[in-house]
């Protein structure tokens, strides 16, 4: 299947110079969209997994239906001061500034095997601080699932030691 036909590519989104994947278009097509998580849920189906984990937003709109696919549970990675019980946090930087990225603290089991689950691999900030967080609390990162990846900002050399699926790449 041919995704990026279903991908808007909007110019000078945010700011100037940058080429934003927008996949709301994707998801607004359910057939596409029931595919395009069907396929991944086939990429990592030997990897015995037992919670999927997310960052918002995005990471909810894979994450949760891939989990509902597995069968397993799924645990929400937001931003700092968000979830109401104890978390770890870990903090990465922006191009401007920096954020933190919470996880409740007993969301990972210590040994269980966590997928994580995005939108999109670009510099890989948003991923290796979530890779951070479940190690933190003992979980094995069983790899790290994308609906796109942006090659030429390699992401994939921030996460060295994670399996890496992505079903569109440019
Ligand atoms: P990274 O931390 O640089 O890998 O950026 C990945 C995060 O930024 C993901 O959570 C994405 O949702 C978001 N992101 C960055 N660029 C785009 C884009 O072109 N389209 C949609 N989301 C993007």
């Amino acid at each position: 299947m041919d995704y990026k036909q279903y991908i808007r590519v909007i110019p000078d989104f945010p700011q100037p110079g940058i080429s934003f994947k927008d996949i709301t278009t994707l998801l607004n097509r359910g057939d596409i969209y029931r595919q395009a998580i069907d396929e991944l849920r086939v990429m990592v189906s030997d990897l015995k997994i037992d919670l999927i984990a997310g960052p918002e937003a995005r990471g909810f709109v894979v994450g949760a239906p891939l989990a509902y696919a597995l069968g397993v549970g799924f645990v929400p990675i937001r931003k700092s001061g968000k979830l109401p019980g104890e978390t770890v946090e870990a903090g990465y930087d922006l191009e401007y500034g920096s954020d933190k990225l919470a996880m409740h603290n007993d969301a990972v089991k210590p040994g269980q095997n966590v997928l994580i689950a995005d939108d999109l691999l670009a510099t890989g900030g948003t991923i290796s601080t979530s890779v951070n967080l479940v190690r933190q609390l003992g979980g094995n990162v069983a790899g790290a699932a994308f609906l796109i990846e942006l090659a030429e900002l390699n992401g994939r050399a921030k996460l060295p030691d994670v399996n890496v699926f992505s079903l569109v790449t440019y």
